[in-house]
């Protein structure tokens, strides 16, 4: 089953919408396989957003996601990378549109309260930087076969 990686950035904590923006996910179908509260040390910020290096906004990116508290997720699913990046909604939360968690609570370019990996690659790369494999757990919700039918593709 795929896995991603999604952070509730600062921004989502210091206004109380961890809940909120969980609920997304799960209302979606999704489910939690790995989940903690940290805040991000610089190396590791800088490791995770390494292929941003040298662009404008790398500084305030690093600056901004070790600023506080988050909450990273690993989400686990049929199509979950896809899926978190269309509920996450376009980066900028003033492109992003009403019914995207960027859409319905962003209103910034750099705080857009959501992180979400972007290929199979990136999210098996995020997910071993934040998550080791004795904390994610690999199991199937009850009611699972009404989200993802067997054959599905
Ligand atoms: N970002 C920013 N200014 C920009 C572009 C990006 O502050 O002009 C920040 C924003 O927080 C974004 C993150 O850098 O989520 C990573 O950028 P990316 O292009 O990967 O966007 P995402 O994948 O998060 O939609
Ligand atoms: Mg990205």
């Amino acid at each position: 089953m795929e896995r991603t990686l999604i952070i509730f950035k600062p921004d989502t904590l210091q206004r109380r919408l961890a809940g909120r923006i969980l609920q997304r996910f799960e209302d979606k179908g999704l489910t939690v396989s790995g989940l903690k509260l940290m805040q991000i040390p610089r190396e590791l910020a800088e490791e995770h957003y390494a292929p941003h290096k040298g662009k404008p906004f790398y500084p305030g990116l690093i600056d901004y996601i070790t600023s506080g508290p988050v909450v990273v997720v690993a989400l686990q699913g049929h199509r979950c990378i896809e899926i978190a990046r269309t509920l996450m909604g376009k980066t900028f939360g003033y492109e992003a549109v009403p019914g995207t968690i960027r859409g319905d609570f962003g209103a910034s370019r750099s705080f857009n309260l959501v992180h979400g990996s972007d290929s199979p690659e990136s999210a098996a790369t995020e997910i071993a930087l934040y998550f080791t494999d004795g904390e994610l757990v690999d199991y199937s919700p009850a009611g699972s076969e009404w989200v993802f039918p067997s054959d599905d593709t």
